[in-house]
């Protein structure tokens, strides 16, 4: 844990940060801001974005770095696994520094990075090429940002396997992959297809309300994503249907 937070636990009488002598060495001093890692931050994000990127509070930062992927890259990429590579290497990084074990400069750090990240990209394709599915892809799992005007609707639907419950939520963004919105609701008794339709229907039923007709809904559910281009309503149990078809039908 941080020096402050051992501070806070008094587990330390010492907050300050070991490499760079900063009085408060929080969460967020140690991935971004210390001069030990803020280099490599330096050298990665777009010059215009650099004070928006090391102005935010830590919660937003990390989420804004991980739902979009364009908004401080300087270009089209892998951004989330390349900012996710960056804060786990300079938490291994400080932690050594802990057990004075020398640290290895912020361009070594920048290479392992980006190796990192090579690496996992290579493994999902490997994965794909496994599975033969292709709607399981790379592509799937990214998120990215709605034309101007419109909300992207990430929905997803889960089951207790053991009691049957389902429940379903959702989150929605907009062109600059800002936060308008998320929901969640309990379900009831249905099967896990079920309840990923149930999220579709949930979150349209919300951007409807919200006053939002130019909405592209995000599945990972290959069965929903057929259903509801397919149209192949047999599955569906009636209820469930009629509330789609009566949804999917407004404009
Ligand atoms: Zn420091």
């Amino acid at each position: 844990m941080t020096n402050t937070e051992r501070v806070r636990q008094h587990i330390a009488n010492d907050s300050s940060c070991m490499i760079c002598g900063v009085a408060v060495e929080d969460i967020s001093h140690v991935l971004r801001d210390c001069m030990a890692v803020r280099g490599v931050w330096l050298q990665l994000v777009k010059t215009d974005m650099v004070a928006d990127f090391f102005g935010s509070s830590i919660n937003d930062w990390i989420l804004e770095n991980l739902s979009d992927t364009q908004r401080f890259a300087p270009c089209q990429g892998d951004w989330d696994l390349l900012f996710g590579s960056v804060l786990w290497l300079a938490w291994k990084r400080r932690n050594a520094a802990v057990f004075g074990v020398a640290s290895d400069s912020q361009e070594f750090l920048l290479q392992q990075a980006q190796r990192h990240c090579r690496e996992m990209l290579l493994a999902s394709v490997r994965q794909e090429q496994a599975v033969a599915s292709p709607l399981v892809s790379r592509a799937a799992v990214k998120w990215w940002r709605p034309p101007s005007d419109w909300i992207k609707l990430n929905v997803d639907g889960a089951r207790n396997t053991s009691k049957g419950f389902a429940s379903c939520g959702g989150l929605g963004r907009d062109s600059n992959g800002h936060w308008r919105f998320s929901f969640s609701k309990k379900i009831g008794t249905c099967s896990v297809f079920e309840a990923e339709l149930w999220a579709v229907y949930e979150g349209l039923s919300t951007t409807w309300t919200l006053g939002v007709t130019k909405v592209i809904v995000e599945t990972d559910n290959r069965e929903v994503y057929n259903s509801l281009l397919l149209r192949e309503p047999s599955r569906i149990a009636s209820s469930l249907r009629c509330h789609l078809a009566e949804i999917l039908s407004r404009n």
